[in-house]
């Protein structure tokens, strides 16, 4: 079974979506595995973004992760990955479909509120990077 890392970034949080996200997971019909709050260090963020690490947005991504708490998510089921990718919608929220949480809920690409995994293997090192294994159900 395929396993994606969603995460509801600071802005998401700060504009109280978190119960609007999950519930469109939720309906979708995608299993929740794990959830926390937290708060995340400069070096997480920095790990989880190093792929973008020579883009020239990056300090800005970092900073813009770690300005305050993010909501950390697994989720589970066939396809969840690339089906988390379409409901999320397009980098750009302009870009993005309406109907998808990035479209309805967002204008900016550097506020736009969640992220996800982009492939099963990110899947899984994400998920290893922001959970313990005791976290997870
Ligand atoms: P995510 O990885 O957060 O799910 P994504 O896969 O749609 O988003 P990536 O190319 O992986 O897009 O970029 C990661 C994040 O970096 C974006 O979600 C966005 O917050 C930020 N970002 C990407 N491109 C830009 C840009 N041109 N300007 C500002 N921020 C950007
Ligand atoms: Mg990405």
């Amino acid at each position: 079974v395929d396993q994606t890392y969603i995460m509801i970034k600071p802005d998401g949080v700060q504009r109280g979506l978190v119960g609007e996200i999950i519930s469109r997971f939720e309906r979708k019909g995608f299993k929740l595995t794990g959830l926390k709050m937290f708060q995340c260090p400069a070096e997480l963020a920095e790990e989880h973004y190093k792929d973008l690490s020579a883009k020239p947005f990056y300090p800005k991504l970092i900073d813009y992760i770690t300005s305050g708490p993010v909501v950390c998510m697994a989720w589970e089921g066939v396809g969840v990955v690339a089906s988390a990718r379409k409901l999320i919608g397009s980098t750009d929220p302009l870009q993005a479909e309406p109907g998808t949480i990035r479209g309805d809920l967002a204008v900016q690409t550097g506020r736009n509120v969640i992220h996800g995994s982009d492939s099963p293997e990110n899947g899984k090192r994400e998920i290893a990077l922001w959970f313990k294994e005791g976290e997870l159900c």
